[in-house]
């Protein structure tokens, strides 16, 4: 992927011909080559995730799973489905977890990036992989995680300008890509609550996150199973653009390198619990991450950890604080937990 032209210069072509393109299209195109042929993860990359701060994030998912699926009865098969896996090393250390107490799933990844997906066979080389949901198998209840996935999806912003709703477009003028409103209505796709909204509102929503959130949650009712899905995001409705771009741990102008440097959004946890319910799933609640992962016990995993390596005690205490602390990862990210109509409630919730 390295010598195809760069996605700058495809995109300014693009519109050079035919016009704006939506800020979906910029977006998913630019994610979709962003992925492709790179490990953006860790210290050396452009951002860090909870999996590779600690060992005790996967660890608790995996617990969290692992109690679930004994109070539903233990049923088996079971298939772990891991979305947008990254490194592998969140899998990795739940299924190190689910095994110590006798849960020995089938292993399914769904992951887009050829470049992640080596190394994701190196950290859990009986996985079978997955573009989308739909080919993961129907025969048995599922046990889902996703950390940090909904947010790369594309989304679309809708924009109040004087003329009424319109698509947000991203044009290309004296050098640089830059956002402007669309020429055509969209009143239509703005809920009535917002119709009469005052001038330079934004409206953003994720088609891909909904669609993802409506086959995860058709299957669980189907299937059975539980599903944590982990990412930054609010729990009530808003407005406003959250649209951004992180390149070397520092951000970017979104508009600035098509490609080159991860966008993100945060995800409409309110929308996607109404989805879940809409289609017969068990919305659990959710929660703030640090809560979530104080009430499975983080504390005294990581009191454990310290005790059994005294030497690394003070990069565990500090690595524990990053997961949890409100200035932190402990509010901003929100733990989704969704689940078969009979499956008990989940421990956290
Ligand atoms: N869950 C991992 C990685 C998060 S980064 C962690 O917490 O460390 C986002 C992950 O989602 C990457 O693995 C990326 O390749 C994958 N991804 C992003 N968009 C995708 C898409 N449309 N389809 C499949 N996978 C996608």
């Amino acid at each position: 992927m390295s010598d195809a032209e760069p996605l700058s210069a495809v995109f300014q072509r693009l519109i050079a011909n035919y016009g704006p393109i939506s800020l979906l299209h910029y977006m998913g195109e630019s994610n979709a080559r962003y992925y492709a042929d790179k490990d953006p993860l860790g210290s050396a990359g452009d951002f860090i995730t909870a999996p590779e701060i600690s060992q005790i994030f996967g660890e608790l998912l995996g617990l969290w799973l692992a109690d679930i699926w004994m109070r539903a009865g233990s049923p088996a098969p079971v298939h772990y489905v891991e979305m947008g896996p990254g490194r592998g090393t969140l899998a990795r250390d739940a299924l190190r977890t689910m095994k110590r107490v006798g849960l020995d799933p089938h292993v399914h990844f769904v992951e887009g990036s050829q470049a992640l997906r080596a190394l994701q066979a190196q950290a859990v080389p009986q996985a079978q992989w997955h573009h989308d949901l739909g080919s993961v198998p129907t025969d048995a209840p599922l046990l889902v995680v996703g950390n940090e996935f909904l947010d790369a999806l594309p989304v679309r912003q809708l924009v109040k300008t004087p003329g009424g709703w319109r698509e947000r477009m991203v044009d290309w003028a004296e050098d640089r890509f830059r956002p402007v409103a669309g020429d055509k209505p969209m009143d239509a796709a703005v809920p009535d609550a917002l119709k009469q909204a005052e001038e330079g509102t934004l409206l953003e929503t994720c088609p891909g996150a909904a669609a993802v959130m409506h086959e995860l949650a058709a299957r669980l009712a189907a299937q059975g199973g539980a599903a944590l899905l982990i990412d930054y995001g609010y729990a009530a409705p808003q407005t406003g653009s959250t649209l951004q771009a992180l390149r070397a741990h520092t951000k970017v102008d979104p508009f600035a390198m098509p490609g080159e440097a991860d966008l993100t959004c945060l995800v409409d946890f309110a929308i996607l619990a109404e989805i879940a319910a809409s289609e017969g799933a068990k919305w659990q609640g959710t929660v703030t991450q640090g809560d979530f992962l104080r009430a499975l016990g983080i504390d005294m995993r990581a009191a454990r950890l310290a005790e059994a390596a005294p030497h690394h005690a003070d990069t565990i205490w500090r690595a524990k604080d990053r997961l949890i602390n409100d200035d932190q990862m402990g509010t901003l990210f929100k733990v989704m937990g969704v689940t078969g109509p009979d499956w008990p409630q989940g421990a956290g919730f």
